[in-house]
């Protein structure tokens, strides 16, 4: 009985040992994506242990699941998602696994955007828009606190923390935005990964692919975007974190636009990366596109804003001269 007694201690305090050390006694915050993993543990803090099933870098459109996530789903107690046909493959990995981890949808009240080129699709990448990662906020929050309302005052004190912060990031894109010249403001990129961001903050979008990485990129698509470029005049085009930048560097050679960076949306950056972070990797996309569009290497001859001035000045430059020729006709004859 004694040795028993011990050896059931001893098997108790080291499953004690072991959940310490894993983080196993913490909330377990799981997230599809690094995006959304980077927003729980701004809330969460110490108190949480947030994961993410795609790995950063990762595209998790094309994402398919390995066996090592179906303990991950199994371990979580809350599942963030972002649904609007974002990571398709998700509610198939929750179901098989038989977790009783809640799964929330984080766009819950957000107002979603339809695909620009493909019909009854929904794009889903509301977390462009900053206003909306208020949103994504709120409902991670209130995930949060459903799990652990002991902890509530401290998620709260963080929550309110990162609100100022999301709605200082708002007001830095417009602000910054609106510094590029209003006929400048367009932004090509691999995928339709920005029409949030475009929507919010007033920039035009042309995209290679579509809301989705899954479908080829049609040789249609590549005139379109050659065609915007020249017709506007776009002094450079962008390249993104998750994608083979191969079509985007094809497009700028044979425009003689220039690569203007690489920006982030189906992922945070790497760690020490200037996007490594939500708030990080939408300032950096900002800062990355203002300085890229508001390059003055346009030839004005090109861009449409301009002939038009050129036009206008040349008939008033010829009205002038027949004026000023009829004006001395005038004055011969009267001599
Ligand atoms: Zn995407």
């Amino acid at each position: 009985m004694k040795i028993h007694a011990i050896l059931r201690f001893s098997i108790i305090l080291l499953a004690f040992i072991a959940t310490s050390l894993t983080g196993q006694d913490k909330l377990q915050v799981l997230s599809s994506a690094s995006i959304f993993q980077d927003m729980a543990e701004h809330i969460g803090g110490e108190k949480i242990l947030a994961t993410s099933i795609v790995p950063i870098g990762g595209d998790p459109h094309l994402y398919e699941p390995v066996p090592s996530d179906v303990a991950k789903v199994q371990d979580a107690d809350i599942i963030l998602i972002n649904g609007l046909t974002f990571e398709g493959w998700i509610s198939q990995l929750v179901e098989n696994s038989g977790t009783d981890a809640t799964s929330v949808l984080i766009t819950k009240s957000v107002n979603p955007l339809g695909s620009q080129v493909y019909e009854n699709a929904t794009d889903p990448h509301a977390w462009m828009d900053a206003s909306n990662g208020l949103i994504y906020a709120k409902n991670i929050y209130n995930a949060i606190i459903k799990a652990d309302p002991e902890n509530t005052s401290y998620y709260q004190d963080r929550y309110q923390s990162y609100i100022t912060q999301l709605k200082d990031l708002d007001a830095y894109i417009s602000t910054q935005i609106n510094t590029i010249p209003e006929f400048k403001r367009v932004l090509i990129t691999s995928h339709d990964a920005f029409a949030y961001y475009g929507n919010r903050y007033g920039i035009e979008l042309s995209a290679i692919m579509g809301i989705s990485t899954e479908a080829e990129a049609q040789t249609s698509d590549v005139m379109r975007v050659i065609n915007d470029i020249k017709k506007r005049g776009v002094p450079a085009v962008f390249i993104e974190s998750t994608i083979n930048p191969k079509l985007v560097k094809q497009i700028a050679s044979d425009t003689g636009a220039k690569i203007g960076g690489e920006l982030y949306a189906d992922s945070i950056g790497e760690e020490g990366s200037p996007g490594h972070g939500y708030i990080e990797m939408l300032r950096h996309n900002t800062d990355v596109i203002v300085r890229a569009l508001t390059q003055d290497n346009i030839d004005s001859e090109n861009v449409t804003a301009d002939s038009g001035i050129n036009y206008l000045l040349y008939a008033a430059i010829g009205l002038f001269l027949i004026i000023a020729l009829l004006v001395l006709v005038y004055f011969i004859q009267r001599n």
